[in-house]
């Protein structure tokens, strides 16, 4: 993967900001990296500014370089943007992807309108559903990869909530075309780049408003930490969206935030390899005579595909697959539902011995799961669709204990 394609706030790559950005100041003796500061409270008299350390719920300086760092990341080029030079970007860090998921939702009033994706995380689903049902705010599902139909769904609504690629389907939105009609329909947008990472696509540039981590995956990479991440160009909507955060006090921990950190200094290697490891393994699947369906953005036959290739540096680092039915399986069985399909899928997830059957994704270590186990995951997602994260270990052996559990 080609990380030049996208020289980054002063004129680095983003390979180059994810190691430089968030030091300390240079002075002789000094520190080369951030320390952990543990402050619940700052010195702080009189009247309180915005801008100073007061209370460590407000503003916390244990946050200040990961935030400085992710900010650089999605802010990208500071010339960047039509008509001159483009604001520069604030990162608002969160103590999980949910806590961020939630400040962009309380964007909605109650009795607006959001527009969400039919398949994206399942918790953000859910959790869209309570406000929908104690705030009066109308849902609009879309399928985010149908362009014509997310445009007309815009119409007096409040907010566009996009994931591209989906989790768990990994469908890609036409992020300049959806983002542009948001934008021009006065809609706010937020753009979940969890899957993406900036390194693999930076939607502030195709328009978004807000941009979402669940610094949890790619960007702490160990999975080791929960943190979630909000970043945007706009400075009432940043004032807001912190505001939220003091308020509701959904606040990183200090030693979470330092790992973050620590993890995201190797993001641009780890994205790499886990992205051509993830090609591979897709085009192996897709010739795979155990496997009826595998998604993943890189096969020149997914619907993704094009779209991805031109919005994209890479094509991402999970893969949804759906394991080939037993013969003589019914036509149940065969669109993926149904006990027997169940069954398959979970014989494949508890044969796997080097692949972690975990949630969760985005860490050094491969992980797979049957998304429908959670009772809670759409409906439209097949019953045996197994999402992969893949990891940073060789190939080759990822590749043998796939093979090996799917013919088990
Ligand atoms: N967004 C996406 C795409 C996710 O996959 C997740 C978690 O899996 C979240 C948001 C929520 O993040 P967290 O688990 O850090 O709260």
């Amino acid at each position: 993967m080609s990380t030049a394609q996208h020289p980054s706030a002063a004129g680095l790559a983003p390979a180059t900001v994810v190691v430089s950005a968030g030091r300390p100041a240079r002075a002789q003796g000094g520190h080369i990296n951030p320390s952990v500061p543990l402050n619940s409270t700052y010195v702080s008299r009189g009247v309180v500014t915005p801008d100073e350390l007061s209370y460590a719920r407000g503003d916390n300086d244990a946050w200040h370089p990961f935030e400085e760092a992710l900010a650089a990341l999605e802010g990208g080029a500071a010339e960047a943007g039509a008509g001159g030079a483009a604001a520069p970007a604030t990162a608002i860090l969160f103590s999980s992807g949910m806590a961020a998921v939630a400040a962009a939702f309380s964007l909605v009033p109650d009795g607006g309108t959001l527009v969400l994706p039919r398949h994206a995380y399942q918790a953000g689903l859910v959790l869209a559903r309570q406000i929908s049902e104690r705030h009066g705010v109308t849902l609009r599902y879309v399928d985010i990869a149908d362009t014509d139909a997310v445009v007309a769904a815009l119409d007096g609504a409040d907010l566009l909530l996009v994931e591209s690629p989906t989790n768990p389907m990994l469908e890609v939105a036409d992020l300049p075309a959806v983002l542009g009609a948001a934008r021009a329909a006065g809609v706010r947008s937020v753009v979940d780049n969890t899957f993406a990472t900036p390194l693999g696509q930076r939607p502030l540039e195709h328009g978004a408003d807000v941009v979402l981590h669940s610094v949890t995956k790619y960007l702490a990479g160990h999975s080791d930490v929960v943190l979630g991440a909000l970043v945007t160009r706009d400075a009432a909507l940043a004032a807001t969206l912190r505001e939220h955060r003091t308020l509701h006090g959904a606040i990183a921990g200090p030693f979470e935030t330092w790992l973050a950190l620590r993890g995201l200094r190797t993001l641009a290697l780890r994205f790499e390899r886990a992205q051509a490891s993830a090609a591979e393994l897709a085009r192996r699947l897709a010739e795979h005579p155990e496997v009826a369906e595998v998604r993943h953005p890189s096969l020149p036959g997914d619907p993704g595909h094009e779209r991805a290739k031109a919005q994209m540096n890479g094509f991402g680092a999970i893969i949804g697959v759906r394991p080939r039915p037993r013969p003589g399986a019914g036509d149940a069985e065969a669109a993926g539902t149904g006990p027997a399909a169940v069954e398959r899928a979970d014989a494949v997830v508890d044969a796997v011995r080097l692949w972690l059957p975990a949630t969760s994704l985005g860490g050094v270590e491969s992980m797979l799961e049957r998304r429908r186990r959670w009772g809670t995951e759409a409906h439209t997602v097949p019953e045996d669709l197994l999402r992969l994260s893949v990891g940073i270990e060789d190939v080759e052996d990822l590749w043998r204990d796939l093979d090996a559990a799917l013919r088990a």
